[in-house]
């Protein structure tokens, strides 16, 4: 019997955001608009994401022993996130500095603190999480070799779902240990490197698969996705919604797909499912506030 749906072991951060008219040039300094502080990181969102789906989620993170780490503590909690792996202290938790100019466009600074001090070590003393979890999610703002620990302390029957972002190449042992590894077009391009020909997001799909991975998933924004793996590629369709804020659908998307695999879905319709929970995320602003519940997808 597992305890959980999912594990995430990943990032936990303070998204600080300020308004500006435009930004400032070396040496100058530009007033911005009042801040607002947002619980983020891609592990803290998938958590989230997956705890406001009804999955039994845990977190695996590390965040510093500051007022940014008891917001996260609590938005985590208050999403029914079980913390019971959210490690505290060792340095300041892990911020984003996001400065946002009147088009939308976005700059931003990361400082990872303890996000970089998640150790492998802290992975093996989590055994017990691992093997109550039936699935266990990653992304890569936490070290790489944690990630790769990660990878090698699945319970034999669990099932490990990797979102390589921010990308980089990625070691074969990693690779193969992912069913499925979710990429969206800038990571596919990035992990595939030069061999990343043409335009066709298929071929990225089969390339990818030919790397390791048990099997990918190719995310297409407002296309919806497309699905690869021994039985071949297949094309997930999108839901029309009116989009608002695209940030954190990756996120939930591969939450909900984390999810629905350890319920015993196929691959296509897992996929299908995490579809339809990105869509109903672009239609809110924000993160972590725009993860719908299982009543909101359905609706959709
Ligand atoms: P990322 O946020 O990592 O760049 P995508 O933009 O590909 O990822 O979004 C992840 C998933 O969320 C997509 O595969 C799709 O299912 C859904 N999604 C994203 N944007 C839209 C949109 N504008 N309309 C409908 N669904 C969307």
């Amino acid at each position: 019997m597992y305890d959980y749906d999912l594990l995430v072991v990943g990032s936990a951060n303070a998204d600080l955001v300020i308004g500006v008219e435009r930004r400032p040039a070396a040496g100058e300094t530009v007033l911005g608009s009042d801040l607002a502080v947002h619980p983020g990181g891609k592990g803290a969102n998938q958590a989230v994401a997956a705890a406001r789906l009804g999955a039994s989620t845990a977190l695996l993170a590390r965040v510093g022993d500051d007022g940014h780490g008891r917001l996260l503590l609590d938005s985590l909690r208050s999403a029914g996130v079980d913390t019971v792996g959210v490690l505290v202290g060792g340095a300041p938790t892990g911020v984003a500095l996001i400065t946002v100019d009147p088009s939308g466009d976005n700059s931003i600074v990361v400082s990872p603190g303890a996000n970089g001090r998640l150790t492998p070590e802290d992975v093996r003393a989590a055994g017990s999480l691992f093997h109550a979890s039936r699935v266990v999610s990653a992304q890569l703002e936490i070290p790489l070799e944690t990630v790769v620990a990660v990878a090698s302390s699945l319970a034999p029957d669990s099932r490990f779902v990797l979102n390589p972002s921010p990308p980089r190449p990625l070691p074969a042992v990693l690779l193969a240990a992912c069913d499925p590894l979710i990429v969206n077009e800038h990571e596919a391009k990035v992990i595939l490197g030069d061999s990343a020909i043409g335009d066709d997001p298929e071929d990225w799909a089969r390339i990818l698969l030919a790397k390791g991975p048990r099997s990918v998933v190719v995310t297409l924004g407002a296309e919806g996705a497309l699905v690869a793996s021994k039985d071949g590629v297949s094309r997930v369709a999108s839901v029309k919604v009116d989009a608002v804020d695209t940030t954190g659908a990756g996120d939930a998307f591969t939450a909900a797909l984390a999810y629905r695999l350890g319920t015993g879905a196929s691959l296509e319709e897992a996929a299908a499912y995490a579809a339809r929970v990105g869509a109903a995320a672009v239609t809110k602003e924000g993160a972590q506030v725009s993860f719908p519940t299982a009543e909101e997808v359905d609706a959709l």
